[in-house]
């Protein structure tokens, strides 16, 4: 049945792509398919706020059911899509139900990866990815004295900031020799080892998870690479994640570390495109896949007024953020390509930026609780501007005033 636009993924991306169709005066039907039971929720705050008991399941969600009603999106929960039949431009449900399509957006997301060792089917080793896997954790918490998180990535800090904040005591075990190393540079890498050692975080670095030990079924430790065991009532495992491409896959449609996307986000089929966790898409000469909210939102965005008739390629700065008890980590651009770096402001302040370059250029800030300075680096790398090294290092230079004559000179060029 149908027709309009069909929406695999009731995530981020997923929600954000119906909502700005309507917005861009779409008036065909919208059907948003999601295997989760819930309605489109946020996933940021489970291993935040949600997980300390400091919000609700309902605050989770982006809108009440009213909102979809009111736009006349049809959202199908708890209903995972199975088959895509790219000649009859169909998807089949496991419900046995079957939806034509106009138009297919994938925003399938991602699964977390498993912990590959003995032990890891044991019960009391979590993950989290969904509102379920939070609530299981939850319910876990209250009984955990000892927590082993494996992976010190964000989603682990995270994870080993929450727990220690509830008094648990807390080992993080790291293969890497440091800290989000994926992500950030050395220096911020640095400050979150010391900060986390602080929260009385122990965190092992250089170190293997080796196996997991249990008793009548449940964890009861952990042993490490050099040998050493650690008693353990919940562990809890953040080693990231795959995209979410077997659907693609299936249908012959190119997969390579995510669903492969043309500048406009779509697939090698005109009628469907990706988004979100689960795209691969054009950056910079290469392939980029990004697992963050501001890339399914805007991918959403792109896809949904291509879709109503606007079509453009997709340009979006990329910025992430990360809560760790007092610290508020916020990134723009992608600083893995720095060859020179510049702090504004003090660590021992716990308020400060690291500047990164490339050459001359500057290619994005990891700001610690300095969100004016990450709210620059959007603007500034969003105008194709630049500072030099020298100006970002001169702690009396205007980021303010910089901005200022960027606005001037681009309201002068309309
Ligand atoms: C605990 C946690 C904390 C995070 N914190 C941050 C943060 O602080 N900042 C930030 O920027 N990002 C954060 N992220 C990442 C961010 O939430 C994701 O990048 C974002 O949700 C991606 O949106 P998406 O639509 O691509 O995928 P998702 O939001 O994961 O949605 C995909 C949906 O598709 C469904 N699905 C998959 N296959 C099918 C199928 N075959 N049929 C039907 N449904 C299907 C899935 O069940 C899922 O509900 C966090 C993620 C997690 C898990």
């Amino acid at each position: 049945m149908a027709g309009g636009t069909v929406i695999v993924g009731g995530g981020q991306g997923g929600y954000q792509t119906a909502a700005s169709l309507r917005e861009a005066g779409y008036g065909e039907r919208i059907v948003i398919v999601g295997e989760e039971p819930e309605l489109p929720y946020q996933r940021p705050p489970l291993s935040k706020a949600y997980l300390l008991g400091d919000t609700t399941a309902e605050r989770l969600h982006f809108r009440p059911a009213n909102f979809y009603e009111k736009h006349a999106i049809e959202v199908v929960t708890g209903t995972r899509v199975t088959g895509i039949e790219r000649a009859a431009a169909r998807v089949t449900l496991a419900s046995g139900t079957a939806l034509d399509y106009d138009h297919l957006v994938l925003a399938t997301g991602a699964r977390n990866r498993k912990l590959p060792v003995e032990g890891a089917n044991l019960d009391g080793v979590m993950y989290l990815r969904t509102l379920a896997e939070a609530d299981s954790i939850k319910a876990h918490f209250a009984a955990a004295a000892n927590i082993v998180v494996a992976g010190a990535g964000f989603i682990g800090l995270e994870l080993a900031a929450v727990a220690s904040k509830l008094g648990k005591s807390v080992h993080v075990i790291e293969p890497l020799a440091r800290v989000m190393s994926r992500a950030v540079t050395p220096a911020v890498s640095q400050f979150f080892a010391e900060a986390h050692a602080a929260f009385s975080v122990n965190l092992l670095l250089n170190t293997r998870l080796q196996s997991i030990a249990g008793a009548k079924g449940r964890v009861t430790g952990v042993t490490l690479g050099d040998g050493r065991n650690l008693p353990a009532d919940l562990v809890l495992v953040g080693i990231g994640i795959e995209p979410a491409a077997d659907l693609a896959q299936a249908c012959d449609l190119p997969v390579a570390n995510g669903i492969v996307v043309d500048a406009r986000l779509l697939t090698a089929d005109a009628k469907i495109s990706a988004i979100g966790d689960c795209a691969s898409f054009p950056c910079d000469g290469g392939m980029l896949r990004l697992e963050s909210v501001q890339n399914a939102v805007d991918q959403g965005r792109c896809v949904a007024k291509r879709i109503a008739g606007q079509p453009a390629d997709f340009h979006a700065v990329p910025w992430f953020w990360s809560d760790q008890r007092d610290l508020k980590l916020q990134m723009v651009g992608l600083t893995a390509g720095c060859d020179r770096t510049v702090m504004r402001g003090d660590p021992a302040a716990r308020a400060f930026s690291v500047f990164c370059f490339r050459g001359e250029r500057l290619i994005g800030i990891e700001s610690i609780n300095k969100a004016a300075d990450h709210m620059f680096g959007r603007r500034l790398l969003a105008s194709g501007e630049t500072v030099t090294p020298e100006e970002a290092a001169d702690p009396g230079f205007d980021l303010k005033a910089r901005l200022a004559r960027i606005a001037q000179a681009e309201k002068a060029a309309l």
